[in-house]
């Protein structure tokens, strides 16, 4: 079977967020099971070549290369991912998709920049099955009828349900997929209201026939705290204690924090509303008043929020906080294998990759039960959830973790065994949508 990805993102090369990572993941798993893959991506400035074998142009703005041995086409030159003008460009990007594309058995397509291709390959190839991954349904690609003015576009109206003078290039996604997957169960619940559903909900409920979520996994040979490259101490999951002990003292070390007797506690996320940053400030200021050490990685697109961010870092200036205000991979490795525990208290989370991975590497994720994060993490048995997106609500859930970890070490171990030893691969996403593909070919 040919799979051919079209994405905006893949990790390592290319990754703003998670979306690069389950693509990357995905097509490897498939690619391992006997699939034939191929990922198109843009051909950003950023791309370190260095990545990459077996790098070759076949046409003009088209080059073929192998990314870990999956095949990557990247098309046309773009000097961003994401920001700018951004519909445009992804407009013109999934044009030069189109006039490249030959054969496949799928075509499987995520989120919305990649939409529009879904109504332009269906109007002259209505055979063709398509599969969408929604990431986030939030993301939707508004833009003015002229961004389409060049595209030879026939199908469809693209009308936004909130705003009859723009376009949604989600929304063509949404009806001319043959299926839609949300990234958890929970999710392609939430995404069918209102208040998930961002506009779209009429839609969504419209195509739910064809809905259905499938949960991602994460790349486990990547993210091992066994081989890890970027860790100093290497541990096996069946021994965390010494391992995250040895981790920790090492990225105190590194960052200048002081050792302290409570839990080092972390957040590593992009800073966007979405991920609930009211309470990851709280959350902070909670962690330094009980004796704990708190590290933020996070990194803002938005200036206004980076600015409060390092306000907020300078108002609680202490030598148990460090926040670092970039996109860090070593930093994030470093992070998962010296922490305690995670907070992510995200408004929605579609899936959630940071507390699966942290989970693996032995660190206690507490999440607000939404999307994918209550698809994974169970109270009192691998982590601490709590349900409204208030500073009660999560001052009581801290409350019992700073406890358990101060009080009872027995039912912390506990929380950490539950947590890293299921298989978080991608195994069984890739069975799922393997049963998916076969069912609309
Ligand atoms: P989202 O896709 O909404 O950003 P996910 O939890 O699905 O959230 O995925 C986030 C991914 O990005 C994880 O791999 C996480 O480790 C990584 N990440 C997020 N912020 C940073 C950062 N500042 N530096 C390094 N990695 C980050």
């Amino acid at each position: 079977m040919k799979i051919v990805h079209v994405a905006s993102e893949c990790a390592p090369i290319a990754k703003v967020g998670g979306l690069g990572d389950v693509v990357y993941g995905l097509a490897k798993a498939q690619e391992q099971s006997g699939a034939s893959v191929e990922i198109i991506l843009p051909n950003y400035e950023l791309i370190d070549q260095t990545l990459l074998e077996d790098v070759h142009q076949i046409e003009p703005g088209v080059i073929s290369a192998k990314l870990s041995g999956i095949s990557l086409t990247l098309i046309g030159q773009y000097d961003q991912i994401y920001g700018g003008n951004e519909t445009a460009r992804f407009v013109q990007f999934c044009s030069q998709v189109k006039n490249h594309l030959s054969d496949f058995d799928i075509l499987h397509l995520h989120d919305w920049p990649v939409c529009l291709l879904a109504p332009l390959i269906k109007q002259t190839h209505p055979d063709r099955p398509i599969v969408l991954s929604v990431h986030n349904a939030h993301h939707q690609g508004h833009c003015s009828q002229d961004v389409l003015d060049d595209i030879d576009l026939l199908l469809g109206d693209l009308t936004d349900p909130r705003d009859p003078n723009r376009l949604n290039l989600l929304k063509g996604g949404l009806i001319y997929s043959d299926a839609i997957v949300a990234v958890s169960p929970k999710y392609a619940e939430e995404i069918l209201s209102e208040n998930q559903g961002d506009g779209l909900e009429g839609v969504f409920n419209e195509q739910k026939h064809k809905l259905s979520g499938i949960l991602n996994g994460i790349d486990t040979d990547y993210w091992d705290s066994e081989t890890d490259p970027y860790l100093v101490y290497h541990y096996p999951r069946d021994d965390v204690e010494s391992g995250k002990k040895a981790n920790r003292k090492h990225l105190e070390d590194e960052l200048q924090i002081q050792e302290t007797s409570g839990p080092l506690v972390c957040a590593i996320t992009r800073l966007v509303p979405q991920k609930g940053l009211e309470l990851i400030e709280e959350a902070l200021i909670y962690t330094l008043e009980h004796n704990g050490n708190f590290v933020l990685l996070g990194s803002s697109p938005d200036l206004k929020i980076q600015t409060h961010w390092e306000n907020l870092a300078k108002t609680y200036a202490s030598p148990h906080l460090h926040c670092h205000f970039e996109f860090d991979e070593k930093l994030a490795h470093m992070l998962y294998s010296a922490s305690d525990l995670i907070v992510i208290p995200s408004l929605f989370e579609p899936c959630g990759l940071t507390q699966i991975i942290a989970m693996r590497y032995g660190t206690v994720p507490l999440v607000r039960c939404t999307g994918g994060l209550a698809d994974t993490v169970f109270h009192n048995q691998n982590g601490f959830t709590f349900d409204d997106p208030t500073p009660d609500a999560l001052i009581l859930a801290l409350d019992q973790a700073f406890d358990i970890y101060s009080n009872d070490k027995p039912t912390w171990n506990a929380l950490i065994a539950s947590g890293s030893t299921p298989d978080y691969s991608w195994k069984h996403a890739a069975k799922a949508y393997k049963s998916l593909y076969k069912s609309i070919r």
